[in-house]
C-alpha cells in the first residue's frame, strides 16, 4: 500500500492518479477542517501520535512507500514522517509545490514567522486581508491599530485581533473575486504565508494590480535528507515504481 500524507490539492491529485491505476492508496488527513475534501481511495483521519506511533502504523499496514504531500507550513508531520520512515525502512518522498516568486510591481516584505508578520503590519497598512489560515492567529491579537478581514476555512479559536471581521471561505480564489474583496473592504495590505500554487495566488495578483503591499511569511525549514519533487507527475512515477517493486 502507498501512504500519502495529505491535506493539499497535490495530495488529492496524486491519490486520484494512483487510485485510477488500481494502486492501493491510503491518504492520511490531520482532521483539522470540519468538512475536508476527500481524496480517492482509502482515507484515514487524525494524528498518529508522533513518529514512533507512525513507524508502527507503517509496519502494521504494510506500507511500501510514503509520500509526504502535506502543506509547506505543516512542519511537525513532515519531521515525524522523516523519522518514522527511516525507522520503519519505508522509502519516503516529499512532494512540495514551489513557493511564490516576486514579480515586477510586487511590494512584498518577507518575514520569518507570524510574529514578525504581526510586528510589520503597523508600518505597512491599516486594513489587512489576513489569509494565513486558522492556526496561529493569536500572533495578531495584539495588533490594535489595524482592522483585519480574517479569512479561513473553519472558525478560528480566540484570541483574535480586537478589530476584525471573519470570512469563512475556501479556495480556489479567482482574480475577479479577490479584486472585489479588496475593493469592498478597502484592504490596503495583504498578509499571507508563502503557500505557493495556483489556488490561492490571486490575492497577490490583485495586490500587485492595485499597488498594495503584501507581507509574505517564509517557509519553515524542511527535514534534511528527504528526496523532494515539485511535480505531481514525478511523485506518481516514483510511487508507481515503488508499487511495482513491492
Ligand atoms: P503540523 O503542525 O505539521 O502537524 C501537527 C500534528 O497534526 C502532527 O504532529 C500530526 O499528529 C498531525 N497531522 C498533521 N498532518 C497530518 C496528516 N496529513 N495525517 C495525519 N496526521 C497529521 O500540521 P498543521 O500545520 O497543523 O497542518 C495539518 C494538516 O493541514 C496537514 O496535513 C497539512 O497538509 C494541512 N494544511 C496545513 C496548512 C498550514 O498552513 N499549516 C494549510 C493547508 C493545509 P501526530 O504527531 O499525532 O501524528
Amino acid at each position: 500500500m502507498i501512504l500519502i500524507l495529505g491535506g493539499t490539492a497535490e495530495a488529492r491529485e496524486l491519490a486520484a492518479a494512483l487510485h485510477a491505476r488500481g494502486v492501493s492508496v491510503t491518504s492520511s488527513l490531520a482532521g483539522r477542517v470540519s468538512r475536508p475534501r476527500l481524496p480517492a481511495g482509502e482515507v484515514r483521519i487524525g494524528g498518529f501520535g508522533g513518529p514512533d506511533a507512525l513507524a508502527r502504523w507503517l509496519e502494521e499496514h504494510d506500507v511500501h512507500a510514503a509520500i509526504d504531500a502535506t502543506h509547506p507550513f505543516a512542519e511537525r508531520i513532515s519531521a515525524s514522517a522523516a523519522r518514522a520512515c527511516a525507522q520503519a525502512g519505508v522509502p519516503l518522498l516529499r512532494l512540495e509545490r514551489p513557493g511564490w516568486d516576486e514579480r515586477p510591481g510586487d511590494r512584498w516584505t518577507w518575514v520569518e514567522d507570524l510574529d514578525a508578520a504581526a510586528a510589520a503590519i503597523p508600518r505597512l497598512g491599516a486594513r489587512v486581508l489576513l489569509s494565513t489560515g486558522r492556526q496561529g492567529l493569536a500572533a495578531f491579537a495584539g495588533v490594535a491599530d489595524a482592522w483585519f478581514l480574517v479569512r479561513c476555512v473553519d472558525p478560528p479559536d480566540p484570541p483574535l485581533p480586537p478589530r476584525h471581521e471573519l470570512l469563512l471561505d475556501r479556495g480556489p480564489y479567482t482574480l475577479a473575486g479577490e479584486r472585489a474583496l479588496i475593493e469592498a473592504n478597502r484592504v490596503d495590505l495583504v498578509v499571507t504565508k508563502d503557500s505557493g500554487g495556483e489556488h490561492t495566488v490571486a490575492k497577490l495578483d490583485a495586490a500587485r494590480e492595485r499597488g498594495l503591499p503584501a507581507i509574505v511569511v517564509r517557509r519553515p525549514p524542511r527535514p534534511s535528507g528527504v528526496a523532494t519533487v515539485v511535480a505531481v507527475a514525478d511523485s506518481l512515477a516514483w510511487a508507481l515504481a515503488r508499487h511495482d517493486a513491492g
